[in-house]
């Protein structure tokens, strides 16, 4: 791994990924793609920790739109997240990847809970941490507690895998003439109207202990490694940067 710019990552990967032909849920073709990608990075000896969404089941936002109370909606995500942690694990171990799931709330049947330790230790040995439940509390998404853990299990950097090549100035699906920023400063990526990354619990956290996030598209040939290799791919935010398009 002569080249590799980051040794330890946090990949962040939306539910969504794992919807494929569907309208909803887990599509495990969908599921074995991503696991793909993983399995190129972990060949390469970089240490991976994978906090997964919900998106593709249950978001507590619009649990509570339908009447749900918002923190039981909320618990209802977290769930989601841990079906989708173990289908990802089945996808990863079937291509030969050692994995550990971790859940921020206890499940003990299913996954070990969190403890940053372990978490860290387990990478050391080679296995692939996936991270389920978030931050185990209500009223925040994955991308803070991807953005947590980063930070306590000391990853070089956050990256956010996404359906978009990166961060646009406007909705790009909306607005075809919406530019892509090459490097983004944090507090650009937090004032300026219609940028949209994460949440903002998320950005706050990533931007005041100097974590930089990535953001990129999964599923375009061999992104992952590239980002890996530090090539300019996607959107580099940090406090580091002034803010360029591409
Ligand atoms: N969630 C939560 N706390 C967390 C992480 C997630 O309450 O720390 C809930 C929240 O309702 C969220 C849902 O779990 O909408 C699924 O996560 P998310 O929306 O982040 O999934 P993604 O959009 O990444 O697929």
């Amino acid at each position: 791994m002569p080249n590799a710019r980051f040794k330890r990552i946090m990949l962040k990967v939306g539910g969504e990924s794992l919807i494929g032909e569907r309208e909803y849920g887990i599509d495990p073709r969908a599921a074995m793609t991503v696991a793909e990608q993983i399995k190129k990075i972990h060949d390469e000896g970089v240490e991976i920790a994978v906090v997964i969404g919900g998106g593709n089941i249950f978001r507590g936002m619009a649990g509570e739109k339908n009447g749900i109370d918002r923190a039981t909606a909320d618990y209802m995500g977290m769930l989601a997240t841990v079906m989708n942690a173990l289908a990802l694990q089945d996808a990863l171990e079937k291509i030969g990847v050692p994995t550990r799931v971790q859940s921020a709330l206890e499940m003990p049947s299913v996954a070990e809970r969190f403890i940053r330790r372990r978490a860290i230790r387990h990478m050391e040995k080679g296995r692939v941490v996936i991270l389920a439940a978030g931050t185990g509390v209500p009223y925040v998404t994955t991308d803070t507690g991807a953005s947590l853990h980063a930070l306590e299990l000391h990853c070089d950097v956050f990256m956010k895998a996404t359906k978009v090549d990166g961060i646009y100035d406007k909705d790009p699906v909306q607005n075809p003439d919406a530019k892509r920023f090459k490097t983004l400063s944090f507090a650009d990526a937090i004032s300026m109207p219609g940028v949209e990354v994460m949440d903002t619990a998320a950005l706050a956290m990533s931007s005041d202990n100097n974590m930089p996030v990535m953001v990129f598209e999964l599923f375009k040939d061999n992104n992952l490694e590239k980002a890996i290799q530090g090539e300019d791919i996607g959107t580099y935010v940090s406090n580091d940067v002034k803010t360029e398009f591409a």
